[in-house]
């Protein structure tokens, strides 16, 4: 396969489906992409439905539902493949973080498994980190697939703190701030988190790709 490095901006070009259907992450990459001057358009309102990930990696699966997001909508496509990493559990939920009570479980269900799980774990051996990595793929995969992988690193706390975000957010500390994702504005969690760090990369990478 020979790949182009650079693409010039057309009309097809300024426009990014997001292969996710999860609302509070919709709402942190519109954030965190604002400035890329493309319209963002989420998969389902093209009526594109979710792929299954089948991946062994964050990557893996980030490029199969960006490929198939592209595939279906002859337009660029952006995913990212997100999860939680608890070193007390040997890496779990991990990939499987979304799905860690069984399938269509919902986060309050996810959570209360984590907890259960740690329950006699020690506080100093609570160290977990988010991982996310994101991925923009062309269309017709002429131009390089770009990849980029952020993290986040704090503790499981033992029971719930603060109302904002999603998923693991009320569960999860970041030592350095000294509260929960749950108690930190948008803007706050974007500068920390591991989206935010890899879209930050992914946007970089856009930028010297899209030639103006
Ligand atoms: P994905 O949609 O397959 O990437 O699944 C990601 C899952 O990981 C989410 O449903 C959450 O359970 C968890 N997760 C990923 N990022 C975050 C975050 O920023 N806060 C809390 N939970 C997250």
């Amino acid at each position: 396969m020979k790949w182009r490095f650079t693409v010039p901006v057309n009309d097809a070009m300024k426009k990014v489906v997001i292969a996710s259907g999860n609302k509070g992450k919709l709402r942190e990459i519109g954030t965190i992409l604002s400035d890329l001057d493309c319209e963002i358009i989420p998969q389902s309102k093209l009526g594109i439905a979710s792929v299954a990930e089948t991946g062994a990696t964050f990557a893996d699966n980030a490029m199969i539902k960006a490929r198939h997001a592209a595939a279906e909508s002859g337009l660029p496509a952006i995913a990212d493949d997100s999860g939680l990493v608890v070193d007390a559990l040997d890496g779990r939920p991990g990939i499987n973080s979304a799905r860690y009570a069984g399938t269509g479980a919902s986060d309050d269900d996810n959570i209360d498994k984590l907890l259960a799980e740690l329950r006699d774990v020690p506080r100093e051996e609570r160290g977990a980190h988010f991982h996310c990595a994101a991925v923009w793929v062309s269309p017709d995969d002429s131009v390089r697939p770009l990849v980029a992988e952020g993290r986040w690193c704090g503790r499981i706390l033992a029971e719930r703190r603060g109302r904002g975000g999603f998923g693991y957010d009320p569960v999860f500390f970041d030592p350095n701030l000294g509260r929960s994702a749950a108690e930190m504005s948008d803007e706050e969690k974007n500068r920390q988190s591991h989206r935010g760090k890899a879209f930050q990369q992914l946007g970089e990478q856009l930028h010297s790709v899209l030639k103006r």
